[in-house]
C-alpha cells in the first residue's frame, strides 16, 4: 500500500502529539517526509548534537502500518528512541571501551590495529545498544496496549 499525504499528515500530528506527551521539549522535529526507508515504515535520526530529530516515513506500508493505530505506534517508536537516546549514548560508550580493550589488547590509538579494532567495536557496540534499546522500545509499546 503506497502511502499518501492523508497517512503523512495524521504521523505528524501523531508525533507532536506523543512528543508533548513525553515532555520531549529539548528538540526540534521539523514535519516529517515521506522516504524510501525499507524494510521500515518510520526512521528517525538524530542531528546537531541531539538537538534536531528528522523523522521520516516509508513510502509504503502494510495496511496495519499505515492505519491510524499504526501511524500512532510508528510516532510513539521514534519518539521513544528519542527519550532513550542520552542513555543509549552512556551506555554505548560503555559497551565501547569494554569491546576495544577486548579485541585491540591495547589502548594506542596510532595502531592501526587499534584504530580498526576501534571502529568495529564502536559498529558492535552501537548494534548491541541497537537491539537492547528496541526491547525496551517493544515492551513500552506492549505495555501501552
Ligand atoms: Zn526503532
Amino acid at each position: 500500500m503506497k502511502t499518501t499525504q492523508q497517512h503523512l499528515d495524521k504521523f505528524n500530528a501523531n508525533l507532536i502529539e506523543v512528543k508533548n506527551k513525553l515532555g520531549l521539549t529539548g528538540w526540534k522535529i521539523p514535519p516529517a517526509r515521506i522516504r524510501s526507508i525499507s524494510p521500515a515504515i518510520a526512521h528517525v535520526a538524530m542531528l546537531n548534537g541531539d538537538q534536531l530529530a528528522k523523522v521520516s516515513l516509508g513510502r509504503h506500508g502494510s495496511e496495519d502500518e499505515l492505519s491510524d493505530e499504526g501511524l500512532m505506534d510508528s510516532a510513539t517508536h521514534e519518539m521513544l528512541h528519542l527519550m532513550l537516546n542520552d542513555f543509549a549514548k552512556v551506555v554505548t560508550a560503555k559497551v565501547l571501551a569494554q569491546n576495544t580493550v577486548i579485541l585491540a589488547g591495547g589502548d594506542d590509538p596510532d595502531d592501526p590495529v587499534v584504530f580498526l579494532a576501534a571502529r568495529s567495536a564502536m559498529a558492535v557496540a552501537e548494534c548491541q545498544v541497537d537491539a537492547e534499546e528496541h526491547r525496551i522500545i517493544n515492551r513500552l509499546m506492549s505495555w501501552k496496549k
